[in-house]
């Protein structure tokens, strides 16, 4: 097998499938897609639910069927897939080189002239939030339960209490009561709730399953199985409020309590990592501090809609190929983008105005509820850009498109997204 290619993707998720298609389409001669599974397709396998494909195919898929898409336009060209390997460590010290295992061909060292990371995302576990109690079977994260109905075809529970609100859990809220389960409730820390609007009254509001906001689970109990949870509300500080305690009986606990981006390899690798999306730092073309290494997906910031993973990975596939050729745009006039008021994090955080063609689209999550409120793009004193919002809401992620001829107006090299509050 070949040693050399011209763009290496790792991860054959949605965002590695766009990648890889529009790194060859943009002209990449060697392409190579490296994934650890069996398939391709990543977490859409198993996510039979539809609601996929809106945006970029005006229509409603399945999971499975919008991979599916990407994965039979990929087998019409020369693009190499090697599934079941793992990529276990990138060396960018020289060369872009790229150790993976795989299970007939071995140890695999591979070179590129650019990579492209989509790797993904994994969910938060028990462990990462703490909560007290006995240690019974029965207590799943809500993609671990997924996996096991959708693809094994197990039941996990019947009695069932799902804390956290984001989309996973409320997706399994509706899922496992089409199986026949009891969903008792959703429990939510926040005075809001993480998932999208459109799975609230889909998966909550039309199964008559309630939401409620401002509580947490304060104890697990069972020996070998869990028989209990103790809910409690919290306050403004997210702290239990003695006396609200409630006991349900139950026998399966689903988390749905945040997604983290699987950034070991990167880490590994010395890319800088922005503490606040826990990805790599990106420039406009989905470019890393590290030159000819790219990253898109979940991998770079959690998305809560395929089809801006798909648009944001076609372009980090087509800036692979041409750094490929090239290499990477001049850093002049470089501007930062930085968080305001109401702002988490935005994404790219660094934009080359020489890369940009006409326009950068920048992505980014409130930190609060915003009813009727402006999104502010300031440059120093002056404000450059404004958008109107009706609602914003921390657990939809926001667009907002930046014409090249609007960052020429940037000062100090600096642009901040923040929120105005309309009176
Ligand atoms: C449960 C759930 C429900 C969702 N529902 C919707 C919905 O209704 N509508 C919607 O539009 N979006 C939905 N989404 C969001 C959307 O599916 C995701 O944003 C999208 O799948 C992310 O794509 P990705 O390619 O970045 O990551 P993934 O799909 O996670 O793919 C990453 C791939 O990288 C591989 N990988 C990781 N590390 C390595 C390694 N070291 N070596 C080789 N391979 C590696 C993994 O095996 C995986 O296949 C949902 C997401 C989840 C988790």
């Amino acid at each position: 097998m070949k040693q050399e290619y011209d763009v290496i993707v790792v991860g054959g998720g949605p965002a590695g499938l766009a990648a890889a298609l529009s790194a060859r389409q943009n002209g990449a001669e060697s392409v190579v897609l490296l994934e650890r599974q069996a398939d391709l397709g990543g977490i859409l396998n198993q996510c039979i639910h539809n609601g996929f494909g809106l945006h970029y195919f005006k229509q409603e898929l399945t999971g499975p069927e919008y991979a599916e898409r990407f994965i039979d336009e990929l087998k019409k060209t020369d693009i190499e897939v090697l599934t079941g390997t793992m990529v276990l460590e990138l060396d960018l010290s020289e060369r872009r080189t790229v150790y993976a295992i795989h299970p007939q061909r071995g140890y695999l060292e591979l070179h590129a002239k650019a990579i492209v990371l989509a790797m993904g995302c994994r969910e938060r576990t028990r462990g990462a939030i703490g909560i007290p109690g006995s240690r019974p079977a029965g207590v799943f994260t809500a993609g671990a339960a997924q996996l096991y109905m959708n693809l094994e075809g197990d039941r996990v529970g019947n009695r069932v209490v799902i804390l956290g609100s984001g989309d996973i859990g409320l997706i399994m809220a509706r899922r496992l009561t089409l199986e026949g389960a009891k969903v008792l409730g959703v429990y939510e820390v926040m005075p809001y709730s993480g998932g999208l609007m459109r799975n609230i009254v889909q998966c909550l509001n039309d199964y008559d399953i309630p939401l409620h906001l401002s509580h947490t689970i304060t104890e697990i109990r069972g020996d070998k199985r869990v028989e209990q949870v103790v809910v409690q509300k919290v306050d403004e500080n997210r702290v239990p409020i003695p006396g609200t305690e409630e006991v349900l009986d139950c026998d399966t606990v689903l988390l749905s309590v945040g997604l983290i981006p699987e950034n070991e390899l990167s880490r590994q690798a010395g890319l800088e990592i922005d503490p606040r999306t826990n990805g790599p730092v990106v420039y406009e073309n989905m470019e890393t501090s590290t030159p000819g290494v790219f990253a898109c997906g979940n991998v770079a910031h959690v998305h809560d809609l395929v089809d801006f993973v798909t648009a944001e990975s076609q372009r980090a596939g087509k800036s692979a190929a041409l750094c490929s050729k090239s290499g990477s745009p001049s850093a002049e006039g470089m501007l930062r983008l930085k968080n305001g008021f109401g702002v988490g994090y935005t994404v790219p955080q660094n934009i080359r105005p020489q890369g940009v063609e006409k326009s950068v689209d920048v992505f980014f999550r409130v930190n609060q509820i915003f009813r009727g409120a402006q999104i502010m793009v300031s440059a120093g004193e002056t404000r450059i850009a404004s958008y109107h919002r009706e609602h914003m809401a921390p657990g939809e992620m926001e667009k907002i498109t930046l014409p090249l001829a609007l960052l020429k107006k940037a000062e100090n090299g600096e642009l901040v997204v923040s929120i105005e509050k309309e009176e």
